[in-house]
């Protein structure tokens, strides 16, 4: 199929990139277990490597299983091109990469997956970068962050670990006057929910570890490209609109225009840093889009219900979903995410640390596993575990205080999550 503008979500979720296998009439999508690929001939081979001629090379740089998803998620969020790597990790580097140099910051919001803030706060310091964080709900403070030496404002769309959504295109606004991109981890949300592009995000990063496969069996990650930036408007980002001489001073920009971004992020990026997604996690991830809004759909539902069963519930302090009316964030979901508020909260047990540490035990559907986004639902106790390093001050900061456990609500009978709750709460406030 052509993927026209008037194709909806759902049929772009199964169809957008892919086409029956040239070779075999393949209907499913090909796992190309392959290395290389073979040149037509001498000429071919020269322009495949000047760039002249899109085609494939090399697996560390394009695989076809692999480019149908990047074409997937581009499309399904909007964007012209996209860049898969190995990781949701990967991504974010791959994705500050072509726009940092050594001396060069992000802004931050503080409100990030907890192992972005370690990698935003000490891991990038060995190549000269580094993070300021700060509280994008405060527009002034992220002015004042923002520095001749910054090159992108980073934010998620709904929050890790949950309860906090993101007002993209006030943030997106901050961004452009200040002639800089803003980019949107939308891993939480997912294309179903937002599209960060729509409203203002330059690039998008994705954990297709996540609710983009939905059932915990790969890790992967992508950077999707609005292609709507102006690389060449100020001397900020020499290695797109300078002479690159990592690749015989081409101009990236220049020669790419809105695509050069993509073509950076592969002929650069990962050519030389290598974070490659194989064709395998490609194929399990191909899969998990084509029911994506068909799981979204119930993900929000369920934890829509739990939610509100647990704040009416006595033996439960306080839940964090921004799809409840209790939350302050209630109204910029209606306006922003009217899809609902994803599927990831916390919620504080009366009894604190110990009660915890009981309810996590007792849980009989809920696995306690360091993920989030997978088909079936998922419970940490982060004080315990992935905020074990951190200060009380820092725990609470980040929304992982001791008598909080986060939740990701999978997208089983949303009757029989709740009495398991119901039964592990009562082994935890016994
Ligand atoms: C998991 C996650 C990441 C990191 O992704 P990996 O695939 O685990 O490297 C980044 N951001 C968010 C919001 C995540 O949930």
């Amino acid at each position: 199929m052509s993927d026209g503008p008037t194709y909806g979500f759902d049929t772009l979720q199964i169809h957008a990139g892919a086409r029956p296998d040239p070779a075999t009439g393949a209907r499913q999508t090909p796992i190309y277990q392959t290395t290389a690929y073979v040149f037509r001939d001498a000429d071919h081979a020269a322009a495949l490597f000047n760039l002249q001629e899109v085609g494939f090379i090399y697996s560390r740089l394009t695989n076809p299983t692999v480019a149908v998803l990047q074409e997937r998620v581009a499309t399904l969020e909007g964007g012209v091109g996209a860049v898969c790597c190995s990781s949701g990790h990967a991504a974010q580097i791959m994705a500050l990469f072509p726009l940092m140099g050594p001396g060069c910051n992000v802004v931050a919001s503080t409100r990030l997956y907890g192992g972005t803030v370690t990698q935003f706060s000490q891991t990038i310091k060995r190549f000269g970068w580094s993070a300021k964080f700060v509280d994008t709900d405060d527009l002034d403070a992220v002015k004042a962050a923002i520095d001749e030496n910054t090159r992108a404002v980073f934010c998620e769309s709904i929050a890790n670990p949950g309860g906090y959504v993101t007002d993209i295109r006030a943030l997106a606004d901050v961004a452009d006057a200040a002639g800089i991109p803003l980019i949107v981890d939308n891993t939480s949300a997912t294309p179903y929910l937002c599209r960060p592009i729509e409203h203002g995000a330059t690039l998008v990063v994705h954990s297709t570890t996540k609710y983009l496969t939905g059932n915990g069996t790969v890790t992967g990650g992508c950077i999707v490209d609005s292609g709507k930036f102006d690389w060449s408007a100020n001397d900020k980002f020499p290695s797109l609109s300078e002479p690159e001489t990592a690749y015989h001073g081409l101009k990236f920009h220049e020669t790419f225009g809105p695509l050069a971004f993509t073509f950076h992020g592969i002929a650069i990026g990962l050519r030389d840093l290598g974070m490659t997604m194989n064709p395998q996690a490609a194929h399990y991830t191909l899969m998990g889009i084509e029911t994506l809004s068909l799981r979204m759909e119930r993900h929000v539902e369920n934890a829509q219900k739990i939610a509100a069963w647990l704040e009416a519930d006595d033996r439960v302090d306080y839940v964090t979903y921004a799809g409840l009316p209790s939350s302050p964030y209630h109204d910029r979901v209606k306006a922003h995410y009217p899809r609902g508020a994803g599927a990831l909260f916390t919620f504080a047990v009366k009894g604190g640390y110990d009660a915890c540490i009981k309810l996590v035990n007792a849980l009989e559907i809920f696995s306690h596993v360091a993920n989030l986004g997978d088909a079936r639902s998922l419970i940490i106790h982060s004080a315990s575990t992935t905020h074990r390093q951190l200060t009380p001050e820092q725990q609470e900061a980040a929304g992982a205080g001791p008598g909080v456990v986060r939740v990701s609500i999978g997208i089983e009978d949303a009757d029989d999550l709740i009495a398991d709750l119901d039964q592990a709460l009562s082994k935890a406030s016994a």
